[in-house]
Parts: structure tokens; sequence; C-alpha cells
């Protein structure tokens, strides 16, 4: 037995649609509202009810499954599968077992410093259940139905994962996609992306695979990475020891890092799928799926490689500006203003990022421009950019004010107002100490302290030092006439 095996991982991820009503009624379809309030005679199952098919959750799967190249299955339609459970009031779940809306696929994100394509196997339609809650009551279980009928896209991967971080990874990068296409706000910690990990281990990649467990209902990328790289450890471990894994259901418990076993294959459950039989079969037009297809104005990759190779923007702010359209719109809507592809996208990485959360939707335009017309006024070489980002980005944040020039004015940091020509300065200061210029030259590149020193010492307050600093580089760095 070889002391190293290989991990496998398959993912069926769940996706909470961000629909305005249910999967079959109009009940509203939220998050967080009090329990028991979004609950119809649909969602509640009372008799003699019927579903009715919610055209958003249709075109939510369209919009998924042509932004990951699967085949748009145009005739599908919803099973039955049946189990009893009180979070279930139907006693059924309606789902899409033999027909489902997507087929095939894949997807390509970056896991470290490569790129990794992981095959799909499908997606479907389906319902949420409700919810049991287990720790308001300590002798009751509670049942809020709120959820219940919700619209869900599970996506179901092949085997392709070899590690928790891939899978760690992948999650990061499958949720800016659905953040892209705004099908779902992808809340992992609400629940409104989850995953079933099953994790198998073999002996070397040229090996069958394994017998999986599943690890279920993971709504963490950190716990996805923990529960299967515990999972992997636990099964190598039987194995070595001469034992067998065997199939079944497992939890993944945040407080200890481990899964448990939740059942058993021998008890799983047989779900007797069949049609059901009040919903008709989803016919879908080409022209439906062309129009979606359109309506995609970019994805994630698209909105990095057209920054890259259209603006010039450097691969590692290319890309974190890329995982977030929001990021995306802003760098388009402020170049149109300010022709400096480089001072915008360095903005948006080193200074919008880490503020943003402090600006409000409604005054979001506002302070866009705002921020447009300081990096006008920096790339007019009228205000230094460190100088600026420290002085009047707290100012803009806090204030309401949107006249920037007149802030600048008002803190005295406009560059002329100092009345001082850097260039000359630096100059006067290297022709007094000649021998200093030299050594430096010679690569005692200390001194740059000595002549900042100096500087301060001329009196160029008001001057941002990294500006000066900048300065006495260029100078001191161009060849000695
Ligand atoms: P089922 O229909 O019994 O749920 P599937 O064949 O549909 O099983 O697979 C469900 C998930 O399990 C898929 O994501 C698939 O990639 C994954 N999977 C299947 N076999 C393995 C395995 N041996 N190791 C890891 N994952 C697996
Ligand atoms: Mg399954």
């Amino acid at each position: 037995m070889s002391s190293s095996y290989e991990t496998v991982i398959g993912l069926e991820i769940h996706v909470q649609l961000n629909t305005k009503s249910k999967a079959f009624c109009r009940d509203t379809n939220r998050f967080g509202d009090n329990a028991n309030t979004n609950i119809s005679e649909v969602s509640l199952a009372l008799p003699g009810t019927l579903p009715n098919l919610n055209r958003s959750q249709v075109l939510s799967a369209i919009k998924l499954g042509v932004s990951l190249d699967c085949d748009i299955n145009k005739n599908s339609r919803f099973d039955r599968k049946n189990y009893t459970y009180p979070d279930l009031p139907k006693g059924y779940q309606i789902t899409q077992d033999q027909k489902p809306i997507c087929i095939g696929g894949q997807f390509t994100f970056k896991t470290g410093e490569n790129y990794k394509t992981i095959r799909l196997h499908h997606i479907h339609m389906e319902e949420d259940a409700g919810k049991s809650i287990h720790d308001i009551d300590k002798t009751l279980t509670c049942l809020d139905y709120n959820r219940a009928g919700t619209p869900l896209l599970e996506v179901v991967t092949e085997p392709d994962f070899r590690s928790g971080q891939e899978v760690s990874d992948f999650m990061s990068a499958f949720q800016t996609l659905i953040r892209y296409i705004d099908i779902s706000d992808a809340n992992m910690e609400e629940g409104s992306l989850r995953c079933d990990c099953n994790v198998s281990v073999r002996t070397d990649a040229n090996a069958p695979l394994g017998t999986r467990a599943e690890v279920k209902n993971v709504n963490s990328k950190k716990f996805a990475k923990q529960a299967i790289e515990f999972e992997a450890e636990r099964q190598w471990g039987i194995i070595t020891a001469g034992g067998e894994v065997i199939q079944e259901t497992r939890l993944f418990e945040a407080e200890s890092g481990k899964t448990y076993s939740m059942r058993k294959k021998e008890d799983a459950l047989d779900y007797r799928y069949f049609p059901d039989p009040d919903l008709q079969s989803i016919i879908i037009a080409d022209k439906v799926i062309k129009n979606i297809k359109n309506s995609i104005e970019f994805l994630p990759w698209e909105a990095e490689k057209n920054l890259k190779d259209d603006y010039g923007i450097t691969p590692k702010v290319a890309e974190t500006i890329s995982q977030d359209k929001s990021l995306v719109y802003l760098f388009l809507e402020m170049v149109k203003d300010i022709k400096n592809n480089k001072l915008v996208s360095n903005f948006i990485v080193n200074q919008f990022i880490t503020i943003q959360n402090k600006i409000t939707n409604a005054d979001y335009g506002i302070k866009r421009d705002v921020f447009t017309k300081m990096l006008m006024l920096i790339n007019d070489d009228k205000l230094s950019a460190s100088t600026a980002y420290t002085v009047l980005i707290p100012i803009i944040l806090k204030t309401n004010e949107i006249n920037i020039e007149q802030i600048a004015k008002d803190n005295n940091i406009f560059l002329e107002s100092t009345g001082i020509d850097l260039g000359d300065v630096c100059k006067e200061i290297m022709n007094k100490f000649p021998d200093k210029v030299k050594a430096y030259q010679n690569g005692k590149k200390g001194l740059i302290g000595f002549f900042m020193g100096q500087f301060m010492k001329s009196g160029g307050k008001g001057l941002n030092p990294k500006d000066v600093q900048k300065e006495f580089e260029n100078l001191l760095n161009e060849k000695p006439v």
C-alpha cells in the first residue's frame, strides 16, 4: 500500500434564487422575514392547492446554463421526490430527475497560480424545504415554512476536484459568477449558496474511483476545505488499516472540524421519483435562449480579459477588479472622464475596495462622481495622490460636500498653493551636496533619507513626502552629466 493517496471530490451545489416570489406560488421569496409570514395555502400544501410555474426560475436556470456552456434542454420537466419530513409539508419535493433543464457544461477557475477546468454533469431546478429550528426551545423543534418553496438550482459536477483547496477556490469563483449574472446573492452564511461534498480517496490517479461519502449542506468555503480534508484522512485511515469505506451521508461539525455519520447507504431513502402531474413540460424556444445570452453583458473572465487586453491593467489588479462586477462598472465609468487607466485601477484596488462598505447605495453615484473629480485633479498634477487620499477620502465619506476643489482649497493641499517647484528645490539641495549625490549613485541608496531631511529643513511643508522622495529618486537616478 502506497503512503500517499489522491482525494476525489464531486459537488452538488445549491443556489437559492433571488426571484420575487417562490417557485410555485406568489408567496414572497425573502430571507430574514419573521417566521411563517410568507406562507399561503400553497406553501403549506393545504389540500387542493396546485403549483404554478415561476417563469423567473426557468430564466435564471437558462442564464446559469449558458454561462457554464451547458446544453439547454428544450424539453424538460418536473418530478416528485417523495419523502416525509416535518419541514416538507407536501410530503414530496418538486425537483427535476429524468429531464433536467441543463446538461453538461464546464467551469474554469483559478487555484493557486494555475487554472483548472471542472466538468458539470447537469443543472436542475427544484424547491427548498422549510426550516426546522432546534435551538430555540429545549424540548421542541420549531418549524418556519417561509423557506418552503424557495426556488433553487442544483448544479451537479463530475468528480473532478482533487483537494479541499480546489473546492474552496472554486466556490469563490462560482460565487462571483452567480453575482455577475445576478440570479442569487450567493450569500453562503445565509444559505443562498451551499454544497454537498462527495469525497472519496484512491491510491493514485489511475486507480478506479473509491467509495464516496457525502458531506451534506456545507455553507462556507473554509468548512468545505476542512470537511474534505478531514474526510479524506478518515477514509485513507480506514483503507490503510485494511478496512473498507462505506457509502454514507455525513454531517460536518464546525466546532470540532470533524464529520459524523448521518445515515448509511443501506438506510438510503427510496424517493419513488415520478413526473409531477400538476406541472406541464417546459418547452423552451431557441429565441428565449438567444435573448438570455444577449442579456449578459460580460462574465467575470471576460471582464478580466478586457481589463488586461484593452485597458492595459496588470494581471493582479485586473483579477481583483473583475471579481466584483460593481468594481468593473466603476472602472469603466471613471475612465470615461480620466484618461489614466492605471491611476483609476490602482485607486479602486488600493483605496476604494476598503472604503466601499461605508458608501450607501443611495449615495453611490454622488460619491463616485466626487472621487472621479478627485482623480482628475490628481491626474492633472494639481493634487498629490497620497495627500488627496489621506486628506480628502475621509471628508468625502463623512460629508455631503461635492465641491472637491473647495475641500482641497480649504485644506490647503493644492500643489500650486505651496508656491514651491519641487524639482527646483531638490536640484538646489543636490547641488549643495555633490559628494552625497555621487555616493548615492554609487549605491548608497540609504542617503535618500539625508536628502529628505535637507528638504524638510528647507521648509518644504505642505508637500507630500512621498512625492518629494519620488522627485529625488528620479533626479538622483538620472545619469550624471
Ligand atoms: P447519486 O445519483 O447517487 O447522488 P451521482 O452519480 O449523481 O450519485 O453523483 C453525485 C455526486 O457525487 C456528483 O457530484 C459526483 O461527481 C460525485 N461522485 C460520484 N462518485 C464519486 C466518487 N467516487 N468520489 C467522489 N465523488 C463522487
Ligand atoms: Mg445526488
